[in-house]
């Protein structure tokens, strides 16, 4: 019998956390909830604890650690970051699911990979911010990163058919989002629930509005910059409304191959949670009839300049990746609280990097120096926009 694996599941309230204990109470053989993470949602957190009975449940937002009462016998519950990190640090854990929402995951995956624990990586975040670090860290320690992004985990799956060497280029799937067809949309007042109504995912908040400008189709470009170790120019993204093409991967014999599954996370958590095996699924497989068709364009060229911004940040290096992700995620977060138009994104996140001189080999405090200043500088400039 294989042992089974302790696995420390970060954000498990969110989307992804809780499709992915949906997972692994499929394979009760395979996994054993060793611990679990939320930000605020202290109610659900309480429900999963008293259901996996984990050895260490953390609750990130301080004020909301204080509602969560009477843990059963054999959990301990921490409050903050300090909790997380002591959560993946510990001995006996042997996965990390990272499905943190945004710059707060970044911390939990160095720190986790420099404690030689495999990751499956659903934070894009902590790639773009610090790959440059992150990536040499897990390679020194032996620590693998497995992507839980249906993009990144097709194109994972799609480079066992060949070797590095003869790789032409990967190309990234992207739905493209409610508007993609009509940016003239953006300018005008796309309300927080429109722009939340993604055609084919369910995903957390901050994702779906980043899928609606295409910055989250940016943010990926950089995470499988630094997964994949391949520069901008072999990058490519193409806009494939169906969501049943994940992502392709081209040889220099001109074969493509591609990864084609439903659009539902849980393929993609499964494969990272159980890779390298692949064990069965009971669900509605792909219907490829029923589907009928597959069409492909180009990214449109106008209305969404948060891609093209996003090649710039990778193209530039250094801090800018960070400062383009946390303007971003300032200005998404000033959209959802309806103070700025979807369009207005993209101008803030321009803004910002315009003015920034990036530092190129930051050191971890450098980077998160980068991620503050974007984040005042984006708030500054909100602020200007909304005052008449
Ligand atoms: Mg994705």
């Amino acid at each position: 019998m294989v042992k089974k694996r302790k696995i420390a599941i970060l954000g498990s309230t969110g989307s992804v956390g809780r499709q992915s204990l949906r997972v692994i109470e499929r394979f009760p053989d395979l996994f054993d909830v060793y611990g679990l993470s939320c930000q605020h949602n202290v109610e659900l957190l309480s429900l999963q604890v008293e259901k996996y009975r984990p050895k260490l449940a953390v609750v990130a937002d301080p004020q909301s650690f204080l509602r969560f009462k009477n843990p059963p016998n054999g959990t301990k519950i921490l409050p903050g970051l300090e909790g997380i990190l002591e959560l993946v640090s510990r001995p006996e854990v042997d996965l990390v699911l990272n499905a943190l929402v945004g710059s707060a995951g970044a911390f939990p995956t160095m720190r986790a990979v420099e404690k030689g624990k495999d990751v499956a990586l659903a934070n894009k975040e902590s790639l773009v911010m610090a790959g440059e670090l992150i990536m040499p860290q897990a390679k020194r320690n032996g620590a693998k990163i497995i992507p839980v992004d249906s993009e990144h985990s097709a194109i994972h799956q799609c480079l066992k058919a060949g070797r590095k060497k003869e790789l032409k280029k990967i190309i990234l799937t992207a739905s493209g989002g409610p508007f993609w067809k009509n940016p003239g949309h953006l300018r005008g007042g796309i309300t927080k629930k429109k722009a939340l109504s993604h055609p084919t995912w369910e995903m957390g908040e901050k994702v779906t509005i980043d899928s609606a400008t295409l910055m989250n189709k940016g943010l990926e470009v950089i995470e499988a910059h630094w997964l994949f170790g391949l520069p901008p120019s072999q990058i490519q993204v193409l806009i494939h409304p169906q969501s049943i093409v994940h992502s392709l991967v081209e040889f220099v014999d001109g074969s493509v191959m591609a990864q084609l599954a439903p659009p539902d996370m849980e393929i993609p958590i499964q494969y990272a949670l159980t890779w390298p095996h692949r064990f069965p699924r009971e669900r509605p497989n792909l219907d490829l009839a029923k589907v009928g068709s597959l069409s492909f364009d180009l990214p449109p060229m106008e209305g969404f300049p948060c891609l093209n911004l996003a090649y710039r940040a990778l193209e530039r290096g250094g801090t800018m990746p960070a400062v383009l992700n946390g303007a971003d995620e300032i200005a998404v977060e000033f959209f959802l609280k309806g103070r700025i138009k979807l369009a207005e994104i993209a101008d803030i996140v321009e803004k910002v990097m315009n003015l920034h001189n990036p530092l190129l080999h930051p050191n971890w405090e450098e980077i998160w120096e980068a991620h503050q200043w974007a984040q005042e500088k984006g708030e500054i400039f909100i602020e200007e926009r909304t005052k008449d």
